[in-house]
């Protein structure tokens, strides 16, 4: 189970919570950011994987929602 951001549940209604989460589900799926502290490659994945320039599996891994706004 991937670990999920505090809901906005007291403003949406059902429906939109459960649009949210899709989309949260969607934006992890398609959008796994991978950073190799071996060679320091970066690359966007859909899921995670060790890394493709040197095969490092020392790999961070951002899921893009997590990245700040601005
Ligand atoms: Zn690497």
């Amino acid at each position: 189970m991937m670990a999920e951001p505090a809901t906005p549940d007291s403003v949406l209604t059902p429906e939109e919570l459960q649009t949210w989460h899709r989309s949260i589900a969607e934006a992890n799926r398609h959008n796994v950011f991978c950073h190799c502290r071996q060679c320091h490659s970066e690359w966007v994945a859909s899921s995670p994987k060790p890394c493709l320039a040197c095969e490092g599996q020392d790999i961070e891994f951002i899921l893009c929602w997590q990245f700040p706004d601005g």
